[in-house]
């Protein structure tokens, strides 16, 4: 069964120092170490230790061939989104990382689809990245679930998503500049709580923001499982229901009405929540996802899928039928005909 991972990060192996480069900010800068690993540097702090399955994709599709899994879908990692940083340097930096991602795509199309990253503190660059990662080949990009701490329902972002929609483009929602990160530094909170709780704030503001009722034509996968959103609904159906005044201000259709028009994917790392996922959604609207290669992720690439009671068909709407239809392509160019370009494809191996 073809299974595509629709949920993983990579970054290029070299990172020009953009700090240097525009003379301000502290973007993100790699620091080789002696081991084969690099860290992650945010200015002068420590942010993350990365191995080569970060960068190197024929680490990547040897680790994900143990998991019987032939596709990845990758964006960049949400802290190289550099939102803050001016517009234009954020697009030369989107440019960069796109590049890399499309050039990946192009040298292993059986094996990796890719998103880009765009500057979403301006629209206008913003959407002339969208463009140009459609030119490049990527199927979509990846955004944040706020923008500077702005919700998705603002007005300055409705064009964008106009033109993802216009244009074709998936758009894929990554939790990230997590609510109260200052407040709760301990225990890994910002991951732990807050990521689930961006997530469902972005839902929230795409659906009584209105943005998903007047672009029917958007395909939007909230990441995690949707976050928050699904497990919590009822609670936010009932506050539309019970306080329209406060709720239903820019769209007056139960909230409850879009699950299943939108996809999530299936990193729950719970199987019982996961089949209460499937029952909202649908199994045409659950994608495999699973964060690699980071330790939060579901690093056996959905296993736990198999060891539920599922139908074939459920599983392999997950597995593959799923993020197909998310990113509007077709099975057949997995199917062995001919298109790869790299020999090393491991559905020829296989
Ligand atoms: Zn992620």
């Amino acid at each position: 069964m073809l299974k595509i991972d629709m949920h993983s990060h990579i970054l290029p192996e070299k990172l020009p120092n953009f700090a240097d480069k525009f003379g301000y900010g502290e973007f993100i800068h790699l620091i080789s170490n002696n081991d084969g690993s690099a860290n992650m540097m945010q200015g002068e702090k420590f942010f993350r230790k990365i191995e080569s399955n970060c960068w190197n994709p024929e680490v990547r599709i040897k680790e994900y061939q143990n998991f019987d899994t032939q596709v990845q879908v990758v964006c960049t990692i949400p802290v190289m989104f550099s939102y803050w940083a001016k517009a234009k340097d954020c697009r030369q930096l989107s440019e960069f990382l796109n590049d890399d991602i499309a050039e990946l795509c192009n040298n292993y199309p059986q094996n990796y689809l890719g998103l880009g990253t765009i500057p979403m503190q301006d629209a206008d660059e913003a959407i002339k990245e969208l463009q140009r990662c459609k030119e490049i080949g990527l199927l979509g990009v990846q955004i944040g679930s706020n923008i500077n701490d702005k919700n998705l329902s603002e007005p300055e972002f409705f064009p964008i998503f106009e033109a993802c929609a216009e244009l074709g483009m998936a758009v894929m929602i990554h939790p990230w500049n997590m609510m109260g990160m200052d407040s709760m530094r301990k225990y890994w909170l910002p991951w732990l709580v807050g990521m689930p709780a961006e997530t469902s704030r972005a839902a929230c503001s795409l659906i009584f923001g209105g943005v998903l009722e007047k672009l029917p034509a958007l395909r939007v996968c909230f990441s995690h499982a949707g976050g928050s959103f699904l497990p919590t609904l009822g609670r936010v159906e009932h506050g539309f229901n019970c306080r329209p005044d406060l709720v239903a201000i820019h769209n007056n259709i139960n909230p409850r009405s879009y699950v299943g028009d939108f996809w999530v994917d299936c990193i729950t790392h719970d199987p019982k929540m996961l089949q209460y996922i499937l029952d909202l959604q649908g199994s045409k609207k659950v994608c495999l996802g699973s964060d690699y290669p980071f330790p939060l992720g579901d690093l056996e690439i959905g296993e736990f899928i198999n060891q539920m009671d599922l139908s074939t068909n459920t599983v392999e709407d997950i597995f593959c039928n799923s993020t197909l239809e998310w990113l509007n392509i077709d099975k057949s160019r997995f199917m062995g005909n001919g298109n790869s370009k790299n020999q090393q494809s491991i559905y020829k191996n296989s």
